[in-house]
């Protein structure tokens, strides 16, 4: 027996087919209160029942129930908000993205008929899928051991993870019907994933997974770092670019490493943005407004050198790291420029290009790092130049 998704006229709907192993057919369950029994001692009371509709068995919410039953799912085992319409599905990888998969179908090892007209559905496997792939297929107890995992060890995490691992397992182990807060509290943990990802050490793109850099973090595993630049073709500009941010993450969450790296480099540069000279340093009252930036994300090169780095304020560290700026050195001196092709591919875009413009020339001396051993190697500086073009 199985729960699947099925598109109809654009819309998706939930159906249950097939007859269980205990013979119970999905006509018997017409009616019930569907309980989803995820092992490990979880079940959701879905507040959900079975209604023929066109001789289909569709799953349909009951009064009270704030949300649909395949949302309770991914919401109890921490997963993104799914989607139902095929128009909202996303492509590529990852397929778990937040409003751009589906749950394809639910894989039910049994389901029996339970007193007081309800029904108990044990989930076995989650068939998950997006535009591009067909599926990606888990186990529900394999998924959910992880989470519990997660719930045990939640006070291990930087704040305010902890707090929000707590609420989820409290809303998970109440029983169901969940409400939106489930999904609420997993959209603010992604962007608590997201936000503490380089001082964890993890690798995390907001939107996506969270249990995966949660589970790095508690295990230590350092994250495997992207291709190669060299090994991409030249004209594959767009994987290119996106390889090197790729880059720019791994480098930057390399745990103590790189919070060492860091905070020397703000020191070298007294926390003064090297393309505007603006200074904001860490103060009782906020946390610094200036990144330390690597020039070369590599993992061929020194990471940890401050001469492989630059500072910058938050809209020049994007700025440099976009390539929408460069800097180079010539004749001993340094300068802003901004590559030709980027004038040229924002001209008319009603781009704030101007913004930037006004710091383009010689970088005075005062933004650099007193110790020339620590300014931004020339070598450093001509390697990324020709790795973005
Ligand atoms: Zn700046």
């Amino acid at each position: 027996m199985r729960i699947s998704r099925r598109t109809s006229g654009g819309r998706g709907e939930y159906e249950i087919s097939e007859v269980a192993k205990s013979g119970v057919t999905p006509t018997a369950l017409t009616g019930r209160r569907l309980i989803l029994n995820l092992g490990r001692g979880v079940a959701l009371d879905t507040g959900t029942s079975i209604q023929p509709q066109g001789g289909k068995r569709r799953l349909r919410r009951m009064p009270g129930t704030p949300i649909h039953l395949h949302r309770q799912f991914a919401a109890a085992l921490l997963l993104p908000h799914p989607v139902r319409q095929d128009v909202a599905l996303g492509s590529g990888a990852p397929v778990v993205q937040r409003n751009r998969y589906a749950v394809e179908h639910i894989e039910l090892g049994d389901a029996v008929l339970a007193g007081g007209d309800r029904a108990r559905l044990d989930a076995r496997t989650a068939i998950l899928k997006n535009k591009t792939y067909a599926a990606e297929e888990f186990s529900v107890s394999d998924r959910l051991a992880q989470v519990q995992r997660i719930w045990k060890r939640a006070s291990d995490f930087p704040d305010p993870i902890p707090t929000l691992l707590t609420e989820h397992h409290d809303l998970v182990k109440a029983g169901g019907p969940l409400p939106l807060g489930a999904e609420e509290v997993i959209y603010e943990l992604q962007a608590a994933v997201a936000e503490a990802s380089a001082d964890m050490g993890v690798l995390y793109t907001q939107n996506t997974d969270v249990l995966p850099p949660l589970l790095q973090f508690l295990d230590g595993i350092e994250p495997e770092p992207p291709v190669k630049v060299e090994e991409i073709e030249p004209e594959e500009v767009e994987i290119k670019r996106r390889t090197i941010r790729q880059w720019r993450q791994w480098a930057g969450c390399r745990g103590a490493a790189s919070a060492k790296f860091r905070r020397e480099v703000r020191e070298a540069y007294n926390s003064i943005c090297v393309v505007c000279g603006l200074r904001f340093p860490k103060t009782p009252l906020n946390n610094t407004g200036v990144d330390s930036a690597h020039i070369l994300p590599w993992s061929d090169y020194d990471l940890d050198k401050v001469s492989n780095g630059i500072c910058a304020c938050k809209l020049h560290h994007w700025a440099f790291d976009e390539g929408l700026i460069r800097i180079i050195h010539k004749g001993g001196k340094y300068f802003v420029e901004i590559p030709e092709e980027v004038e040229a591919g924002l001209a008319g875009a009603g781009f704030a290009l101007d913004a930037l413009r006004q710091h383009v020339g010689e970088i005075p001396a005062q933004r650099l790092p007193g110790d020339p051993s620590k300014r931004p190697h020339p070598k450093f500086l001509k390697l990324l130049a020709e790795a973005m073009d």
